[in-house]
């Protein structure tokens, strides 16, 4: 019985590697987005807190049909975090699989923004000209989420940290005593592992608060990683990607040890079908990846998949933080959008791939 079910597993993954194959044709160029400014002069200019929210708010006043745009929640310094959802019927809750993209939960790490908004605009864009197969079956059969600016006040200070003030690392001080938390460091899985064995996570037993890497006084402590969980919790989500530059890899659960996660084939799949797209380095389990950066306890990966199940990534897009050709980031964001469509095939199959395995 055993064999069997493993059998019809490989079968299941080969028929889905084959989708995956003619997924990977390369989009043509003449598909860019009308208002993807190819001309900029260089450096590239990142779009601020306000443009992003102007420009969010003018392509959903024009493409409301299958774009809407709400804020989860509301940053420290008041800025809003907006969510943009893509779907038809967008503003129905449909029983369809859902891809999340977010960008910038480190507030100088801006090509995960443009890679979010250059998708949202691809994608409006190609659905009305009705000029891909693989666009309309994203729209029309996936539920697509973004977040492109998780910390934006980090991006305006330019800050890998949010800029809520500290008061002492374990929040009893009365006064401020510095700035901002890592918020890839204060999702709660597993957060408190980093006092039971802080030596194997390269942590010293009370991380300062001024240190670049400091989770918060507790886990979800911070207005933007709360709105992330209470938007994650109440929507269905199959697959995720969280940006942040650079490195050009890929890593996935679980991100604070080199065990594996029950769902090892499938993060290895989807993962190695990515890295064939954008060929990134796919950090494999048992790779050496934690003796290089020390196993990241906090993550957004972590949770999304131990709370909810999502096969989610990070992935490190691009050779340099903030690459100021305007050409590189164009090629980051053309690349990626290839990937989300592959995700948004993939996220069509991913649950029964799931149950086969689990039963496997
Ligand atoms: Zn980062």
């Amino acid at each position: 019985m055993k064999n069997t079910a493993l059998l019809s597993h490989k079968r299941l993954l080969s028929a889905v590697c084959c989708i995956a194959f003619f997924l990977l044709a390369p989009l043509s160029s003449a598909l860019i987005p009308q208002t993807f400014n190819t001309v900029s002069f260089e450096p590239y200019h990142y779009h601020t807190y306000q443009e992003l929210t102007d420009e969010l708010h003018s392509l959903q006043e024009n493409y409301s049909d299958i774009m809407s745009l709400s804020s989860i929640g509301k940053t420290y310094e008041g800025r809003d975090l907006w969510m943009v959802k893509l779907s038809d019927n967008v503003n129905q809750e449909e029983n369809e699989p859902g891809v999340l993209l977010m960008g910038a939960h480190h507030g100088d790490e801006r090509p995960g923004i443009e890679i979010c908004l250059f998708f949202i605009r691809y994608m409006v864009e190609q659905y009305q000209n009705n000029s891909l197969p693989e666009v309309r079956s994203a729209i029309n059969s996936t539920q697509i989420y973004l977040i492109p600016m998780v910390n934006p006040d980090g991006v305006e200070a330019d800050s890998r940290k949010n800029c809520a003030p500290n008061h002492g690392p374990f929040g009893r001080s009365a006064t401020i005593t510095s700035y901002g938390v890592n918020l890839n460091r204060n999702y709660g899985d597993p957060w408190y592992l980093a006092y039971i064995f802080p030596v194997s996570y390269n942590l010293p037993f009370i991380l300062p608060d001024s240190s670049f890497n400091y989770r918060g006084p507790y886990p979800f402590s911070e207005n933007e990683t709360k709105a992330v969980k209470n938007f994650a919790e109440v929507h269905n989500i199959s697959l995720s990607i969280s940006y942040h530059s650079y490195g050009e890899f890929i890593i996935y659960p679980w991100m604070h040890t080199t065990k594996q996660t029950p769902d090892e084939p499938l993060f290895r799949s989807v993962g190695e079908n990515i890295s064939l797209i954008n060929h990134y380095y796919l950090f494999v389990k048992k790779d050496h990846v934690f003796q290089r950066f020390g196993g990241t306890l906090g993550s957004s990966e972590n949770w999304l998949y131990r709370a909810r199940g999502v096969i989610s990534y990070t992935i490190e897009v691009g050779q340099e933080r903030r690459p100021s050709d305007p050409q590189v980031v164009y090629d980051l964001c053309m690349t990626q959008t290839t990937v989300h469509l592959y995700l948004c095939q993939r996220a069509l199959t991913i649950g029964v791939e799931k149950a086969a395995l689990n039963h496997s």
